[in-house]
């Protein structure tokens, strides 16, 4: 029997050879624009062009960082419920982020979650936890995970682990139920559609470490809302939320 972490090691030591013959074999082509990509640029998967315009959340509302209104206050966390603290998302949900979203979640592309890390660690601050903290991906359904093979959350939060020096706990929260489609529901439905659709198991008992849920999109703050009700009723004390992009404020997509 090979010791774990001797493992653990191999997997570490031949990780920078497993990207040199991955970056060798892939097409010379951005993930998001096609077009060729420049061989300087950090990760040889995004070209400048479209790293450039990834545009970061700035500013906004204490508790869910989007821009708030001219008047009143902010209506997309108004609703939320109590057990969730805090969330941020590193980038808006544009045209090249839309693409490297996809490609992370259908195409395999598990390198693309470090590059989600790499902007998340750029764009938001930790959050300060004085009793630790784990990180927790947004699960998929059993049966989805068999049909895709990964779940993109989980590959996000074991990269951004490694950055943000956290573990990751994969067992806490389970999802025994799929929205029908994310996608395509109106906000208001969304809600609804999600409540009740995952487990959470009780932590440990003495004190508990925060949650910080990882996800890759983050729409109507919905699916984490109902992770966050889950965790809370289990007895989590802290949740806060961080995700790879946030989808446009209705006005600027219609715009
Ligand atoms: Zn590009
Ligand atoms: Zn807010």
């Amino acid at each position: 029997m090979i010791p774990r972490e001797a493992v653990a090691r191999l997997v570490e030591q031949t990780r920078p050879t497993l990207r040199a013959i991955e970056r060798f074999l892939l097409p010379n082509a951005c993930v998001a624009c096609s077009r060729n990509i420049e061989r300087e640029t950090p990760d040889g998967l995004i070209c400048s062009a479209c790293r450039w315009r990834m545009k970061p959340l700035l500013g906004g509302c204490a508790r869910c960082g989007q821009p708030e209104p001219p008047v009143g206050g902010c209506r997309v966390c108004a609703p939320w419920p109590e057990a969730l603290r805090w969330a941020r998302s590193a980038v808006w949900l544009g045209p090249e982020t839309r693409e490297v979203v996809h490609r992370l979640k259908y195409d395999g592309f598990s390198t693309l979650a470090c590059l989600a890390a790499d902007v998340i660690t750029r764009n938001v601050s930790r959050p300060v936890t004085p009793d630790g903290a784990v990180l927790i991906p947004i699960p998929l359904t059993p049966d989805r995970l068999r049909r895709r093979g990964y779940n993109q959350a989980d590959r996000i939060a074991q990269a951004l682990g490694e950055r943000w020096r956290t573990p990751v706990a994969r067992h806490v929260l389970l999802r025994h139920r799929d929205a029908p489609s994310q996608t395509r529901l109106m906000a208001g439905a969304r809600g609804s559609n999600v409540a009740g659709a995952f487990l959470a198991l009780s932590p440990p008992a003495g004190r508990a470490p925060a949650i910080i849920i990882v996800d890759d999109v983050f729409t109507t703050g919905a699916t984490i809302s109902a992770a966050a009700v889950a965790l809370s009723d289990a007895g989590w004390p802290g949740i806060s939320a961080v995700t790879f992009a946030r989808a446009l404020p209705v006005e600027a997509r219609l715009a």
